[in-house]
């Protein structure tokens, strides 16, 4: 028997092109929203960049500018390059912006009805063929691609932070993604120079997976009186061989996000041992969110990071 290759979804699929990405929308401009547009920008592509707040865009421009300036003084890339990457940026807080990307990349908040209102915004101003990816760092690619008009086209493509000098991309496909969105993911990252590390869709995939239940663990240890903050971050640079110490690396994710996904991995799990520590808990709650609040485990007002307990 033969198969008509028009019959066969997999046939199909192999038939279609992956799509070329040119215009990259970025929408959220937080500290993953800025080093995503960075490294697109600097790759070539056309890169538009949406947040609700006007001066977290404001804010992200200049942290592009300077993280550029740092590449350009030690000869990474020259002035002339610099400048035409940020030429390449324009930012804006209405969706009709995203009319002529090829792909959004969503790096907001991570809450889900966040996301899910952003997707209901960015659908209709989108053209059919755009491919819509998530940053998120945990929560399920299928439930937010369901919330999209295009499940098909939607992926998950996990950064790492900071964007322009972590080297990896976790890649995540929801249960209908579609090979050439897949594909496209595939080649835009080896684009941006980074490598890609595919992760079945399960709660917080791979690398926060193991990562923020170990952070969540030097909270425990805090909170127990295990150690203080300098002896655990002391114990496992040093004992472990990280370049960071955990409590350091959750202020420097931000505590809320770590919460989330420690919510995300308790609830998605349904397992006691990812309860996220009520210490941890406490200082979300006082707005100690880490370095990008100027307080967390560490206050990092003064010349070098003090700890907070
Ligand atoms: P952030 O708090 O620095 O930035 C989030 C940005 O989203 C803010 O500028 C906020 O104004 C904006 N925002 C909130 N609601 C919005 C809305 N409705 N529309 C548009 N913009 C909105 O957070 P971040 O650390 O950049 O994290 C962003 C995403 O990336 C999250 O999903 C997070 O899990 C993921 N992520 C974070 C890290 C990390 O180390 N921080 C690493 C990988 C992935």
């Amino acid at each position: 028997m033969t198969m008509d290759a028009k019959t066969t979804p997999a046939a199909a699929q192999a038939t279609v092109q992956a799509p070329a990405i040119a215009h990259v929308g970025v929408i959220g401009a937080g500290q993953m929203g800025n080093g995503i547009a960075h490294v697109s920008a600097l790759a070539g592509l056309k890169v538009t960049m949406l947040d609700v707040r006007p001066e977290a865009l404001e804010r992200a421009l200049g942290v592009m500018a300077r993280n550029l300036d740092r590449q350009v003084a030690k000869g990474a890339i020259s002035a002339e390059e610099k400048a035409a990457a940020l030429g390449r940026i324009s930012t804006g807080t209405d969706y009709t912006l995203f009319a002529e990307a090829d792909l959004v990349i969503e790096a907001a908040t991570e809450k889900e009805e966040v996301k899910k209102s952003i997707f209901r915004a960015l659908c209709p101003q989108l053209k059919p063929e755009a491919l819509i990816a998530s940053n998120t760092s945990s929560i399920s690619i299928t439930r937010l691609a369901a919330a999209t008009d295009r499940p098909g086209r939607f992926i998950g493509m996990h950064f790492m932070n900071p964007v322009p000098v972590m080297k990896l991309v976790e890649v995540i496909r929801g249960i209908a993604t579609e090979e050439p969105t897949f594909q496209a993911i595939q080649a835009l990252a080896g684009k941006l120079g980074k490598t890609t590390a595919v992760a079945e869709d399960f709660p917080a995939f791979i690398v926060n997976r193991i990562l923020v239940p170990m952070i969540n663990e030097a909270a425990y240890a805090l909170y127990e009186g295990v150690g203080d903050i300098r002896s655990i971050d002391t114990a496992m640079k040093l004992g472990a061989n990280h370049p960071m110490g955990p409590l350091e690396l959750a202020d420097f994710i931000g505590l809320d996000t770590c919460l989330s996904i420690m919510q995300v991995l308790y609830e998605g799990l349904s397992d006691s041992k990812y309860r996220p520590c009520p210490l941890l808990v406490k200082y979300v709650e006082a707005g100690w969110l880490g370095r990008k609040t100027g307080k967390g485990f560490y206050d990092y007002s003064g010349e070098t990071p003090r700890p907070t307990r």
